[in-house]
């Protein structure tokens, strides 16, 4: 099995995933990008927090970390620009998108282990840590140290395909080498040192600045939406959404600068 393998397997997913589930289509291409499972994961535990896992932790043997992302439809996108609160349509999306990557995570399985290799994952969601707020395994992180893409202003992973997704991991005894797909230091326009700041402007409470995220506060607002627009159509407490610095940006749908 090659990376090249894997990824068009997952993009072939992708592809049939809604009529097979009877999900409406959501989703773009996927991407995906993977590493060794060396030492420049000992980072993880300086850059985010120092029990966040390592990729042995996850898998004895670990020889490999691969990381994709699944951009959202331009439609979909859409739904949730402009306005100060999410669309319903976002907060479905969030939910059936957890769906999909818990599905993956079993299918991707079988894939590695049919190939005769081992992998393990975590879930799309319950790997974080309320009261710290931050991920113990952390798909943005890994994501930015195996070159898929480059932190932005938003605090969200621009990758090729934009920001505007959700990622995935899994970690494997099989070697599949370092592939990256982005090469450039910085894909944020901010952080490259030309003008934007959109995201930060769009932000409802002003959790966003050139210094980074206010957690609790973009928390709070999380579960404000969800209270007062998720629960009234029955979703569950999970659908803690908002997203209004990640759409209807120069980064959503694509990176706004060279990933080479
Ligand atoms: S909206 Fe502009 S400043 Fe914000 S993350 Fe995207 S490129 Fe960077
Ligand atoms: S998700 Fe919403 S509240 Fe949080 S930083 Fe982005 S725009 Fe602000």
């Amino acid at each position: 099995m090659t990376i090249n393998d894997l990824s068009q397997w997952l993009v072939d997913y992708v592809a049939a995933y809604p009529e097979k589930y009877n999900q409406i289509a959501i989703w773009r291409e996927p991407i995906m990008a993977c590493a060794p499972a060396d030492d420049r994961f000992l980072r993880l535990k300086e850059i985010t927090v120092p029990d966040h896992a390592l990729p042995e932790d996850l898998l004895p043997g670990a020889n490999t970390v691969v990381v994709w992302f699944i951009p959202f439809k331009h439609h979909l996108q859409m739904d949730n620009t402009g306005g100060k609160r999410p669309a319903l349509s976002w907060g479905r999306a969030y939910l059936s998108t957890n769906d999909m990557i818990n599905r993956i995570g079993s299918a991707v399985k079988d894939v590695i282990e049919k190939s005769g290799g081992e992998a393990a994952l975590t879930p799309a969601t319950h790997n974080f840590d309320k009261k710290r707020m931050v991920s113990l395994w952390s798909h943005k992180h890994l994501g930015h140290l195996i070159g898929l893409g480059c932190y932005g202003t938003n605090c969200q992973l621009i990758t090729p395909a934009g920001c505007s997704g959700r990622m995935g991991s899994l970690v494997t005894n099989l070697a599949l080498g370092e592939h990256p797909l982005v090469a450039a230091d910085e894909l944020c326009l901010v952080k490259a040192g030309k003008k934007c700041g959109k995201c930060i402007t769009s932000c409802p409470v002003d959790a966003l600045s050139e210094d980074g995220l206010d957690r609790p506060l973009c928390h709070a607002r999380l579960r404000e939406n969800f209270h007062l627009l998720m629960a009234p159509d029955g979703l569950p407490d999970t659908t803690s959404v908002c997203a209004k610095c990640q759409v209807g940006m120069p980064c959503s749908a694509t990176s706004p600068l060279p990933v080479n």
